[in-house]
């Protein structure tokens, strides 16, 4: 059954995942080389820069985690499990992805195939790459890992500060003229992002994440214990210092917390409200 703003969770390794994906933020060394490789993409801020996408900046981000070790486990796996079927006859040898993709109730191409050598295996990698079907499985996973991490406003920030140290080094006179007229939409300067209006949807989800309380001083702002405060949709990292206009960018404030907080500085809280 669907139901309209419902989703289905499978957490196929989910939680495997979204670890891999706190790590790479959270600036293990080992793991630089895929926010590198994240980058290398040279239109990718161009992209993330247009405000305000439902698959938002943080969404393509964790998507691209996903499916560069998705891709590593499911040889390691395969070519593993694929040896040490072929030792014990009686077990019948599946494709990592096939667990995941049964777990989703996707299509896995699998069709009574056999995988008599590995030549096989491989072909079938090959297929599930034509088809698709893997970077839609990756972005399933993505949505999961992004409802978990939504919360997470340590996360959201690591997240937005290692934009904006990329978006630092954005320089428009690189550009040929198409791709000048394109990003000028955006962008005021290199690397600062124009202030848009917020949409409404956008509001709303961090309205409920941050359960209408302000994030610094938790002041009440749902209006019904005080009239008076007024919502601030704030930008966790500002504009100014190549924010994104992102719902991963966004977190609700009071207005004094606004007003004093200033242009420029860059402030979360960790502090979640218990829920009993
Ligand atoms: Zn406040």
């Amino acid at each position: 059954m669907k139901t309209k703003g419902f989703f289905r969770h499978t957490y196929f390794n989910t939680y495997y995942y979204a670890n891999i994906v706190n790590n790479v933020l959270s600036g293990d060394a080992e793991l630089l080389g895929f926010i590198s490789n994240f980058f290398a993409d040279e239109g990718i801020l161009y992209k993330l820069a247009e405000p305000f996408q439902k698959k938002s900046a943080f969404h393509v981000f964790i998507q691209h985690i996903v499916g560069e070790f998705f891709d590593n486990d499911m040889h390691e796996h395969d070519e593993r499990d694929f040896k040490y079927c072929q030792l014990h006859a009686r077990d019948k040898f599946t494709p990592y992805a096939v667990h995941a993709l049964d777990d989703y109730n996707m299509e896995n191409y699998l069709d009574g195939e056999e995988f008599k050598t590995y030549d096989d295996v491989e072909k079938y990698h090959e297929e599930l790459y034509l088809t698709g079907i893997l970077w839609d499985l990756y972005e399933k996973i993505a949505d999961e890992i992004f409802y978990l991490m939504f919360n997470n406003r340590k996360i959201l920030l690591l997240f937005n500060d290692m934009i904006a140290q990329r978006m630092d080094r954005i320089n428009l006179v690189d550009f040929d003229e198409e791709e000048y007229e394109q990003a000028a939409k955006y962008f005021t300067k290199a690397g600062i992002l124009k202030r848009v209006h917020i949409p409404e949807w956008c509001k709303k989800a961090v309205y409920f994440r941050d359960r209408g309380r302000c994030c610094l001083c938790h002041k009440d702002l749902s209006g019904i214990v005080s009239m008076n405060n007024k919502n601030h949709y704030d930008h966790i990292m500002p504009l100014a210092q190549g924010g994104l206009n992102d719902v991963a960018n966004i977190q609700l404030l009071c207005d004094s917390c606004n007003t004093s907080k200033g242009a420029r500085s860059i402030v979360t809280s960790e502090l979640y409200e218990s829920w009993f």
